[in-house]
């Protein structure tokens, strides 16, 4: 914390900054009398606003924010709906188009339109294109030959851009009305502070970027109004699939709004991108945050928030308005938030929490001790009690906005050099930092994997070559440190693991010796994302490694800790520090897509055809597109036609060669036509009926889920608890029911919520338009029910396959489904969204099918899965001689057998070593009368577990992993005549973890064939 202080200090005292200009009202600029007074009627004590927005100046042709809300800016009980707000922003480009444009920036998945408004004077309007294409330069240094004088020139013409953005929360709704009346001011006030502003500056607007959510905020909003007295309904959907997490999808840009904000960030080169949200009192510029920071960020950058952060503390606090702060528990380490749009694309990612209400009441609030404590970077705290408003909000947004606004003005040549400068340091990456590029082999087994990665490097606005010839890299030598255990690992479980893992071999005992320099040659065709380009930040922060260390003075990380993209998209993306690498033979890629195609065996009739099974999302693709073809899968590899397939490949029949041809090609699939089916044992894989299943709690995490099997093509009902709870026939209408994570636990999900006070539906109604588009339903609160449990249970006796990931596992485990399998709680374990590394189990089950050895997978605290031959029991190994020495008392050494006295030596018996993604073997003792016993076709079959302690961490924070390594992660629990799928991780997570997605789709496909390759216990 000092150490960052001091570097603020030193950036004020060393860089040449303007001075700020101090806001003088003018009596000869003619005000808003009524707006004014509204304002001040609005606003709940005189220190909750400033100076900056305590008037409203007139304006004989331009329009305030009343002529479309009916009151100013933040009155209570008026929250606009995004076409409200739009319909002002237009009002305002009409009565003023030499200084207001706006432009529509692309569609939400649920269709409605997105927006950017660009605000400036007449002269910067005027040349906003040629501004535009000198700030493109500016950008890529390329273009200028990394000439620093152009680069000045540029500067010296140039006037920056500062995005704004507006409601990416739903609930966090007061930015809107601030930005429709921030708007205004820019456009009318001639104030000489706003002038310097509009003179200076253009600034950008997308005053709402969840336009989903927005408007089914204001629905339920209006719908509290009209209710008064009564509870209203939390905002359970916000977009069409994920809800606060619209806020984590810069790094996979998944979601239309965050594809469109890096479209227009990579058009327009916005220096700022300024994220506005609400949570904390009263203004809290989490820009400065606190530690990790990023670790793929320009230095140049961590003194940027400073700067500005400090100056806006600085200033807010001089207008003596409390609760004004710029550091806090936000660490900056993630680049999964929104604003990293601007950090790593060379541009200043800003953030504020503003303190809001929810909805546009003015209500009594009362803080915790700790939000209304004293701190050294908080000396003028928040107040512990206050009537609080929408207005109070406004202002402080507004007041917040425009120092900031009027800082990057002042300081513009300085911004735009810095601008220039973190870009050409960005292509100087290559040479001065490192590594040199990524390459992505052409001989990958999973180029459907490596095309949908590289899809996400292009909506970055990364370039991407292929080479054109093979080249060769000289690979650099590790720098390995010596292993031993890690500190924490020293209990007597982690003991037993590390004995367990030594077994095997005589390596653990060799010296090793130092590797030498390797050289790597790598195919024609490689892809190769070379690091001297101006977006080379995005893409070394995506496919580079994350450590997050346990001993880290930062013990809340704020989100998810590891992220690497190539491991979770089971592709390979090889760091490449040879700078050698530049000069390979290549050519721009614009067109990543796999060229598929129907390859015929000499003597095929081309009916049966063959496609290779590497967990590629587009093999689900493909089968549903053919629902009514006959589709098998093979239990074994085999060769046919010239090459081998893996196990699970399909054998297919029914379908007509041309249109087997065209699906090839769309899908980038390799088909294999033959003369006649291979010899291996198959059984068929289906195109079943899928169903989703979420509660009325959250809907955020499945909702990765269903844009994942959107994005496939596989069709699906989406069902509530409340119908499960109702349904005894299940399997009337559905072969599969996932249930992806809640993240709220089994008590809440049986549940629902507290039944006290009102209903609470979720419906489109006259009163609520925009509710219901994904489900409905007339009281939120009921949840699953044990009626629900018992209809899930007997879906899956009567034949069905139920899937489970993390708390539903949990639920399904606690609930009577999965005889053999419970959940062991957590001690110390500390895994915090990491990248972990997984073990192939059981190869030949069909969940397993395209996949081989080590596939890394996405976890988040476990569960921690123990397997049992015995209904009841919870696991657990039996002490044996293995078992870390726990032999009895006795004669001899600790691996000597004991020897009672007085009678003829016998040998024991030796114990079967068992490991903890194992059960320990049925014993004679528990066969007799062995009510208990699950019979062997019944237990539970791990597929996937968790590496050796020591392997375990491939990306982020793993503390205590000994709790959670070698334990089961995927396993398949048959219950009578159908099964329950359990992941201990998310297989589906952000758009992050396509690698991991054909786990559920073998589930899918061969939900009735699950048995399929099992090895029974002999008893
Ligand atoms: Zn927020």
């Amino acid at each position: 914390m000092k150490f960052r202080l001091s570097l603020a200090l030193l950036a004020l005292g060393s860089a040449s900054l303007a001075a700020q200009q101090t806001f003088v009202r003018d009596p000869k600029i003619a005000i808003d009398q009524d707006y004014t007074a509204k304002i001040k009627e609005y606003t709940t004590a005189p220190y909750f606003s400033s100076p900056l927005v305590d008037y409203l100046p007139a304006s004989k042709t331009v329009p305030t924010p009343k002529a479309v809300l009916g009151d100013v800016a933040g009155a209570p009980g008026r929250l606009p709906y995004a076409e409200e707000v739009y319909a002002y922003m237009r009002m305002l480009e009409k009565a003023a188009p030499q200084r207001v444009k706006v432009l529509s920036i692309g569609k939400t998945e649920e269709g409605r339109e997105m927006i950017a408004v660009l605000v400036s004077s007449d002269a910067n309007m005027a040349k906003l294109e040629e501004n535009r294409q000198r700030l493109e330069k500016l950008g890529d240094p390329r273009t200028i030959d990394m000439d620093d004088k152009t680069a000045e020139a540029l500067v010296q013409q140039s006037t920056p851009i500062y995005y704004l953005t507006g409601t990416i929360h739903s609930p966090e709704t007061g930015a809107p009305t601030a930005l429709m009346e921030l708007a205004y001011r820019l456009v009318v006030d001639d104030h000489e502070y706003i002038k310097a502003i509009r003179n200076n500056l253009i600034t950008m607007i997308t005053p709402v970027i969840e336009v989903d959510g927005r408007d089914k905020m204001v629905d339920v909003y209006k719908w509290h109004l009209a209710h008064p007295g009564e509870n209203w309904q939390p905002l359970v959907y916000w977009g069409k699939y994920v809800a606060h997490d619209n806020n984590r999808d810069a790094m996979g840009a998944t979601l239309k709004l965050t594809q469109h904000v890096i479209e227009v960030n990579n058009h327009w080169h916005p220096q700022v991108l300024h994220d506005l949200h609400e949570s904390v009192p009263y203004l809290y510029d989490n820009t400065v945050g606190d530690g990790p920071y990023n670790a793929w960020i320009d230095p140049m950058l961590a003194d940027e928030w400073e700067m500005i952060g400090w100056n806006n503390v600085s200033e807010m606090t001089k207008f003596g308005m409390p609760g004004v702060f710029t550091h806090g528990n936000f660490d900056t380490w993630s680049p999964g938030y929104l604003m990293f749009v601007a950090a790593l694309h060379n541009g200043i990612s800003r953030l504020y929490e503003t303190f809001g209400n929810a909805g546009a009441d003015t209500v009594e609030r009362e803080l915790r001790p700790d939000e209304y404590a004293r701190t050294w970077y908080k000396q003028n705290p928040p107040l512990p009690k206050t009537l609080w408003s929408q207005r109070n909000n406004n202002n402080y947004e507004e007041t917040g906005v425009l120092t900031a606004l009027h800082y990057f003005a002042a300081n513009k040549q300085l911004f735009l050099r810095n601008f220039y400068t973190k870009s050409k340091r960005s292509i100087l990456k290559a040479r001065t930092e490192g590594p040199a590029a990524y390459v992505l082999p052409a001989d990958d087994p999973h180029p459907g994997l490596q095309a949908d990665l590289l899809t996400v490097l292009q909506r970055q606005g990364i370039e991407i070559s292929r080479a054109t010839a093979p080249f060769t890299v000289t690979l650099p030598v590790k720098r390995t440190r010596p292993r031993t255990d890690t500190p924490t690992a020293t209990t007597a479980s982690a003991q037993r693991d590390a004995s367990a893992e030594h077994a095997g071999g005589p390596s653990a005992q060799e010296t090793p010796k130092p590797p030498a320099p390797a050289t790597k040659t790598f195919p024609a065709g490689s892809y190769i994302i070379r690091m001297d380009q101006p977006y080379s930040r995005i893409a070394d922060a995506l496919l580079d490694y994350q450590y997050w260390s346990p001993n880290d003075p930062q013990r809340t990380p704020y989100d998810d800790t590891g992220w690497t993209f190539p491991e979770l998209f089971n592709t390979q993306a090889i760091r490449i520090t040879d700078v050698a690498v530049l000069d390979a033979p290549m050519a721009k890629a614009a067109d990543v897509r796999v060229k598929g195609g129907l390859q015929r065996e000499a003597s095929a009739d081309r009916s049966i055809f063959l496609v290779n099974h590497n967990a590629d999302p587009a093999l689900v693709t493909l089968r549903y597109a053919f629902a009514n073809a006959s589709f098998d899968a093979a239990e074994e590899p085999f060769d046919a036609g010239g090459r081998t397939f893996n196990r699970g490949s399909f054998v297919i029949r029914n379908v007509a060669a041309a249109d087997m041809q065209k699906a090839a090609a769309d899908l980038g699939l390799q088909v294999t036509a033959v003369a006649a089916a291979p010899s291996v044992k198959t059984h068929p894989l289906r195109a079943p009926r899928v169903a989703i299943l979420h509660t009325w709690l959250s809907t955020q995490t499945e909702g990765w889920w269903r844009h994942a099997l959107d994005d496939a093509k596989v069709p699906f009902t989406y069902i509530n608890t409340q119908q499960v709870s109702k349904d005894a026939d299940l399997n009337a209408t559905v072969d599969v029911i996932i249930f992806p994570p809640v993240g709220r636990g089994t008590d809440a999900i049986v549940s629902g919520m507290p039944m006290w006070g009102n209903p609470l539906p979720w419906k489109k109604t006259a009163e609520t338009p925009n509710l219901g588009a994904e489900d409905q339903t007339d009281d939120m609160r009921p949840g699953l029910g044990w009626s629900g449990i018992e209809h899930l249970q007997q879906f899956v006796r009567r034949g069905g396959l139920l899937i489970t990931a993390m708390d539903t596992a949990e639920l399904a485990a606690s609930t009577g489904l999965t005889p053999g399998l419970t959940v062991a709680s957590r001690q110390r374990m500390r895994i915090i969204g990491s990248v972990v590394r997984s073990k192939m189990v059981d190869a030949t089950s069909p969940l397993a099918y395209g996949y081989t050895d080590n596939l890394a997978i996405w976890c988040d605290q476990g569960p921690i899965f123990n397997v049992s031959n015995i209904f009841g029991a919870r696991g657990g190994r039996r002490l044996g001689p293995d078992d870390g020495g726990n032999r009895p008392t006795g004669r001899g050494q600790q691996d000597d057998v004991d020897m009672p006295q007085g009678r003829a030596a016998i040998d024991v018996p030796q114990e079967p070593r068992v490991d903890p993604w194992q059960a320990t073997p049925v014993t004679i003792e528990q066969l007799r009368n062995g009510i208990n016993v699950i019979p062997p076709a019944m237990r539970p079959r791990t597929v996937l577990r968790y590496a050796d302690t020591r392997d375990l961490l491939v990306s982020g924070l793993v503390e205590n992993g000994n709790e959670i390594a070698q334990h089961a992660a995927v396993v398949d629990v048959p219950l009578e005549k159908g099964h329950v799928v359990l992941f201990s991780n998310n297989p589906i997570w952000r758009g992050e973890t396509e690698g991991s997605y054909f786990l559920v789709f073998n589930a899918l496909m061969n939900f009735d064939q699950l048995n399929a390759g099992r090895k029974l216990d002999p008893k």
